[in-house]
């Protein structure tokens, strides 16, 4: 069960307050787009989900299980970044394997998994090369494959195809939505480009200024923007 509740989460920098009021329902399985304007709180939301930043107010439930206490590593989430955090003097096999370094499963336990994610991710010609001699593409794919790994509840991302150039990005965004459809796992992804958003998504949350402005399909905040706000920011006919 991948679900994860958001029950009037806020989030506060000293006097700044970040996020309001973030209520939010997301379904197992479900591919979940998080836009908005720079500093409208995008990442702060998506780090207070993983545990890397403490909530100022309200709950958070994932699977079912109030998880707002809970140190991130228990929380059962993976989180990929935009940078690729690799570890540059292992394999693309240890990188991946290490991922699982914690969970004391057998090694061949360890080498099936990895194994699988190689397959699904198309990288088992570069197993045991090391990230220095991949493409960008590649690395993020690593990073991927070391999320899933872990089996989590769901994948949370943050910008992942922001360092790509363009004819990466398309390609890696198919590979995104192929993956999704594959593993049926939640997805929460946060980006600033219109194309994956409304491509990917199953729904779209508009942020502004650090409360949600509108969520819905994105054909329905296409045809019908609740606010002015939205209508522009996803440059919809208004
Ligand atoms: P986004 O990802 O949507 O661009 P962020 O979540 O990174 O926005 O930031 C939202 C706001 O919170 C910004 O004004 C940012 O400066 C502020 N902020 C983020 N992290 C911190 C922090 N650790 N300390 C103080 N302010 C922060
Ligand atoms: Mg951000």
């Amino acid at each position: 069960m991948g679900t994860v509740e958001l029950d009037g989460v806020g989030k506060s920098f000293g006097e700044v307050e970040v996020l309001r009021d973030i209520r939010l329902d997301i379904a197992e399985g479900e591919f979940c787009v998080l836009v908005g304007p720079s500093g409208c709180g995008k990442s702060t939301l998506l780090r207070l989900i993983a545990g890397l930043e403490e909530v100022s107010a309200g709950r958070i439930r994932i699977a079912g299980r109030d998880v707002t206490a809970l140190e991130s590593y228990d929380r059962g989430l993976s989180m990929v970044f935009q940078s690729y955090a690799l570890y540059p003097h292992m394999s693309v096999r240890e990188n991946i394997a290490f991922a699982l370094e914690t969970a004391r499963l057998p090694r061949a336990e360890v080498a099936r998994k990895v194994a699988e994610a190689a397959r699904m991710l198309r990288l088992e010609p570069l197993l045991d090369r090391r990230p220095s001699d991949l493409s960008g593409g590649q690395r993020q794919r690593v990073a991927i494959g070391r999320s899933i790994v872990r089996e989590p509840a769901a994948f949370l991302f943050d910008e992942p195809l922001s360092n790509l150039d363009a004819s990466l990005r398309a390609e890696t965004r198919i590979e995104l939505a192929a993956l999704h459809r594959k593993l049926g796992t939640t997805m929460i992804y946060v980006t600033h480009d219109q194309v994956e958003a409304m491509t990917l998504a199953d729904r779209i949350v508009v942020l502004n200024a650090g409360r949600i402005e509108q969520v819905g399909p994105p054909a329905d905040l296409y045809e019908r923007p609740a606010t002015e706000f939205v209508a522009t920011f996803l440059g919809a006919p208004s």
